[in-house]
C-alpha cells in the first residue's frame, strides 16, 4: 500500500510545467513551479511547517501553544493545517476589508479570527497590529512566528524549494524568476541556486509597479501577496541580481492567459512572475531554462482577475473581449 501519514508529509515536492503557449516565441525553456499542489493551496505551507517545527525545537511552541499571526492568507492556512495536525490552537487577526470567504477558510480549518476596524490609526488599541501584539501579551502559552521576520522563512526554501529545482531541472536551470512579498521565496531559494551553481543561476525578483523592492514608495496597487511598502528582515537585499516591475494589468491579463492557455487557474501574483519571466526569456537562446514560481491557485481570486466586471471596472480588459452573456439580455 502507498499512502501518506498525513497532511504534512505533501508539503513540497511540488511539479514543473513547461510553459507552452504563452511562451511560444520564446527560444529558451520556461517551466513554471507550481506551488498550489501543495495541501493549503500554496508555497506558504513550506515556510508554516518550517517555522512552527523550527519553534518546537527552540521551545518557544510548547504542547497545547497558540499560535498567533496577523495574516489573512496563505501563509494563515498553512499555519492552520499544520497546527491541527500538530495539536496547536491557531489565532489570526486581519483588517475588515479581507473578504469573508477567506475568514471562513481559516475558520473551517478550526483557527479562530479576530478581524480589526481598517479605518484607525496603527497606534489605536483597536488596529491590527496592536491587537496582534497584545493577542501574544495575554494568551498563555502564545507565540508568534512572524513570517517578515522569521529566519525560518527564507530557511524552509533554502532546504526544500532550491534543491527540488536543482534536482528537477538536473542543474540546468539558468534563470530564476519570483515574486517578492515577505522575501522569503526569492531569498532561500536564489541562495540555494546560487551556491549550487557557483554564482551562475541569475536570480530576478518581479515587483508590483510602485512597490519598494523595484524603487516606489510603496504606491498601491491591487496584485495581491507581493510588493511591500517596507523592507522586511526575511528579505536579503543581495541574492537579487535584477527587479522587473510589473503592471497590475499585465499581471491580470497574463493571470487570464495563463487559466485559458495553460489550463492554470493562478493567483494574480503567478501571473506578474510569468509576465517578468517571459520579459527575462525573451533575448534568451536554447540552452537558457527559466524557472518561474507560482506562489498560489486562482480559486481565491474569482470575484476579482476572473470577474469580467471587476476587470472592466480598472479597464484592464480589451476592447472588445467578450464578456459573460446573459440570456434575455440580448
Ligand atoms: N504571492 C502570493 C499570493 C503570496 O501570498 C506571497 C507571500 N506573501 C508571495 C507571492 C511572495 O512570497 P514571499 O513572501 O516568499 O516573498
Amino acid at each position: 500500500m502507498h499512502y501518506h501519514e498525513s497532511m504534512i508529509e505533501l508539503v513540497g515536492n511540488t511539479p514543473l510545467l513547461k510553459l507552452n503557449a504563452v511562451a511560444a516565441d520564446i527560444r529558451a525553456t520556461v517551466l513554471a513551479k507550481v506551488e498550489y499542489f501543495n495541501p493549503g493551496g500554496s508555497v506558504k505551507d513550506r515556510i508554516a511547517l518550517r517555522m512552527i517545527e523550527a519553534a518546537e525545537e527552540s521551545g518557544e511552541l510548547r504542547p497545547g501553544g497558540v499560535i498567533v499571526e496577523p495574516t489573512s492568507g496563505n501563509t494563515g492556512v498553512g499555519l492552520a493545517i499544520v497546527a491541527q495536525q500538530k495539536g496547536y490552537h491557531c489565532v489570526f487577526v486581519c483588517p475588515d476589508k479581507v473578504s469573508t470567504d477567506k475568514i471562513n477558510v481559516l475558520r473551517a480549518y478550526g483557527a479562530d479570527v479576530v478581524v480589526c476596524p481598517t479605518a484607525v490609526d496603527p497606534e489605536h488599541p483597536d488596529s491590527y497590529y496592536n491587537v496582534s501584539d497584545r493577542l501574544v501579551r495575554e494568551t498563555p502559552n502564545a507565540w508568534k512566528p512572524d513570517q517578515y521576520s522569521n529566519p525560518d522563512n527564507p530557511r524552509s526554501h533554502y532546504e526544500s524549494t532550491g534543491p527540488e529545482l536543482w534536482q528537477q531541472t538536473d542543474g540546468r536551470i539558468t534563470h530564476f524568476v519570483t515574486g517578492i512579498g515577505t522575501g522569503g521565496t526569492i531569498s532561500g531559494t536564489g541562495r540555494y541556486l546560487k551556491e549550487a551553481s557557483d554564482g551562475r543561476v541569475r536570480v530576478v525578483g518581479a515587483d508590483p509597479e510602485g512597490s519598494v523592492y523595484s524603487g516606489g514608495s510603496g504606491r498601491p496597487y491591487l496584485v495581491e501577496g507581493v510588493g511591500e511598502d517596507f523592507w522586511p528582515d526575511a528579505y536579503d537585499r543581495e541574492v537579487a541580481d535584477e527587479i522587473v516591475p510589473v503592471s497590475d494589468r499585465d499581471s491580470f491579463q497574463m493571470t487570464r492567459r495563463l487559466a485559458k492557455e495553460e489550463g492554470l487557474l493562478v493567483g494574480g501574483s503567478c501571473g506578474m512572475a510569468v509576465a517578468a519571466a517571459l520579459r527575462v526569456a525573451e533575448p534568451l537562446g536554447p540552452d537558457d531554462v527559466v524557472v518561474v514560481l507560482l506562489p498560489d491557485s486562482g480559486r481565491g481570486y474569482l470575484s476579482k482577475i476572473f470577474n469580467d466586471d471587476w476587470m472592466n471596472d480598472y479597464g484592464f480588459l480589451e476592447e472588445g473581449e467578450p464578456t459573460v452573456v446573459r440570456v434575455g439580455d440580448v
